[in-house]
């Protein structure tokens, strides 16, 4: 029944009494029953309810007794009217009372309603007596559904321990702490830190427990989370074949802030102060080390590792500088190449990487993660003295070059000297000695001689990679000198030289003494390839322009060229010869190459080969 019905049914209840009392013979001891509209508008739960509903009947009772009786009468009528004001003051003042104590009650309950931690009361047999509203939003359950439920089961809680030994604890100490696991209305698992009071009553028996529990279910994944990745990270650390230092650097931090020097200036003045920064090493405290970086530094256990990284740093160390400028700075970063010491002395190269907390972090911690680069470093001075010896063997090989290259070209004006001297001594030896032949003979020799020298001399240039010499030549002369030089050693194979080359060929520039050796290797080489063969032996030296290049041929009747050797034909040291040394093509190559020119070979085997050289001619000098 509402508020408006209950004062509506007080107030007809009191009118009755009223009139019964008014007008049967009752008399007063009908009014007792006022008192059953004053419980009846108690059930409003309103003071004034209450004092309205006394009131009236204490007036209502008056009235009836003065119509009904006059002033004058005292008798047992006025002892019972005042039987029945006693009765509805006493009612009265009860139902007050009662009121009070449930406004306190419910301020109370509003107050466990405000928490934020679920909150129930249940009695001794385990059945919920008082659900606040963040059990209801928690748990899913109205305190409807709630009251009357057995608190375990419906929460199916999981206790850590024995239920028993949690209650036989409650019951001597009157409280219990401890992590359960409840179960939401919707099926969630949820972690809370569960707190029990036992209520007693006025003769002190426990009637009932009052749990508070807070929802620790976040906070626990999160810690778990933090304790995995604790593990995780120490596994790292202790796994790791990479070395990693924990450091304390707050010391540093008030080190550096104290400074006048700060920024950009930082650094020269840790240059101008080196007492600075050796007291600053001994602030870097190391707090931990992984068994990498033990086995580095050569230490059995952590523990013998000195307290900070003023041993670890070598005497000449320039990295902790820069680091120091670093975590000056800010920087989250930094990385650098430092030598450790040993507790043994040795030192030992290392790569390293540190890393910073935030600048807001209240604690400076580092972690400078180190590399040993011994095998890298010994594996870089490997590949230096690699590189110097195969500079070594560069220089050898180009003088095994210069030698065998002068031997190969001074050969033929060498043996053109021992065949003039020859024919002079025969000149000589004659009865009647013909002078003119020796004198004739002696000039051959002694162009000779100037030839080889000159010879000499190229091939050094050559080789030391000098540029060539760059005259103005007439191809037309030097072919002439060239074949003027060969001319007895290919008579004597019984060799027919024809020359063909084109009227008005256009100059070239060059090296005169160089261009004659190609042009005296190539025919040299197609005499010998021809020599003791049968048939005809001829060579054909033909010049010719071909647009921008001049092209120049010596083609031989002789075996011509294997297929198989064609690849390695202008390779240094390539003969098939008994007495070759494979210079001679490799020279022409280089040389005409260094001219700006191409040496190329065709062949059909037993049909001769054409060596062609082709080489750039230069209009804007034509000879007259
Ligand atoms: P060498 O004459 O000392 O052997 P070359 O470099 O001048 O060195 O020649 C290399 C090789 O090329 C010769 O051994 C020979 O086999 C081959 N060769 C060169 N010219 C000719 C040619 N005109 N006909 C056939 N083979 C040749």
């Amino acid at each position: 029944m509402g508020r408006a019905g209950l004062r509506f049914w007080s107030a007809v209840l009191a009118l009755a009494v009223f009139m019964v009392d008014v007008l049967t013979p009752l008399e007063g001891a009908v009014a007792v029953l006022y008192v059953v509209a004053i419980l009846l508008a108690a059930r409003t739960n309103r003071r004034n309810d209450i004092v309205v509903a006394a009131t009236g009947c204490i007036v209502l009772t008056v009235v009836a007794y003065l119509t009904s009786h006059d002033l004058q009468t005292i008798a047992s009528p006025a002892l019972r009217a005042l039987v029945s004001l006693a009765a509805i003051g006493i009612t009265t003042l009860l139902v007050l009372q009662n009121h009070a104590a449930t406004t306190r009650l419910a301020a109370q309950a509003r107050l466990l309603n405000l928490s934020h931690d679920m909150i129930f009361v249940r009695d001794r047999g385990g059945v919920i007596t008082f659900w606040n509203k963040t059990a209801e939003q928690t748990y899913g359950w109205s305190a409807d559904e709630a009251v009357g439920q057995l608190a375990d089961k419906l929460l199916r809680t999981s206790y850590a321990e024995r239920r028993e030994t949690i209650e036989a604890g409650l019951l001597e100490t009157g409280r219990w702490e401890g992590r359960v696991e409840q179960r939401t209305k919707a099926g969630a698992v949820l972690t809370v830190d569960a707190r029990w009071a036992l209520q007693h009553n006025h003769l002190g028996k426990p009637v009932g427990v009052l749990e508070t529990h807070t929802d620790v279910t976040d906070r626990v994944a999160a810690h778990n989370a933090l304790v995995q990745s604790e593990q995780r990270y120490r596994r790292m650390f202790d796994a790791s074949r990479i070395g990693v230092v924990e450091e304390d650097w707050s010391g540093l931090r008030a080190a550096l802030d104290a400074l006048p020097a700060q920024g950009a200036e930082l650094r020269d003045y840790m240059a101008r102060n080196p007492d600075f920064v050796r007291q600053a090493r001994g602030l870097a405290r190391i707090t931990d080390v992984n068994p990498a970086l033990q086995k580095m530094a050569g230490a059995a256990s952590a523990a013998a590792f000195i307290e900070n990284v003023d041993k670890l740093l070598g005497e000449n160390d320039r990295s902790f500088v820069d680091a120091l400028v670093a975590f000056a700075q800010g920087e989250r970063f930094h990385e650098g190449e430092t030598e450790l010491v040993r507790l043994d002395g040795r030192k030992v190269p290392v790569l390293f990487t540190i890393t910073f907390s935030p600048r807001s972090d209240e604690d400076h911690d580092v972690l400078v993660f180190v590399i040993d680069i011994t095998e890298r470093r010994q594996a870089q001075d490997a590949l230096l003295a690699a590189q110097a010896e195969l500079a070594h063997a560069a220089r050898v090989a180009t003088l095994g070059e210069l030698s065998a290259s002068i031997a190969h070209e001074v050969n033929q004006p060498l043996a053109a000297i021992v065949t003039s001297g020859e024919a002079g001594l025969r000149w000589l030896r004659r009865d009647i000695p013909d002078l003119k032949e020796v004198a004739t003979t002696i000039g051959h020799v002694v162009a000779q001689g100037r030839r080889a020298s000159e010879i000499v001399t190229r091939i050094r240039t050559f080789l030391k990679k000098a540029p060539p010499e760059q005259g103005v030549l007439h191809v037309g002369e030097i072919i002439e000198e060239a074949t003027e030089l060969v001319a007895r050693e290919l008579a004597r194979d019984d060799v027919a030289l024809v020359v063909e080359t084109a009227p008005d060929l256009p100059p070239v520039r060059g090296d005169r003494v160089q261009l004659q050796q190609v042009l005296v290797n190539l025919l040299i080489n197609a005499g010998q390839a021809m020599s003791g063969r049968p048939g005809s032996r001829t060579i054909t030296l033909r010049a010719t322009v071909d647009g921008e290049m001049l092209g120049i041929t010596v083609q031989d009747s002789g075996p011509g060229i294997q297929a198989d050797d064609l690849p390695r034909l202008f390779d240094p040291f390539f003969t098939t010869k008994d007495g070759g040394m494979g210079m001679g093509l490799a020279i022409c190559r280089t040389t005409v190459e260094a001219h700006g020119g191409r040496l190329s070979v065709a062949s059909t085997p037993g049909s001769g080969a054409t060596f062609h050289l082709t080489l750039p001619h230069s209009q804007e000098h034509a000879l007259p």
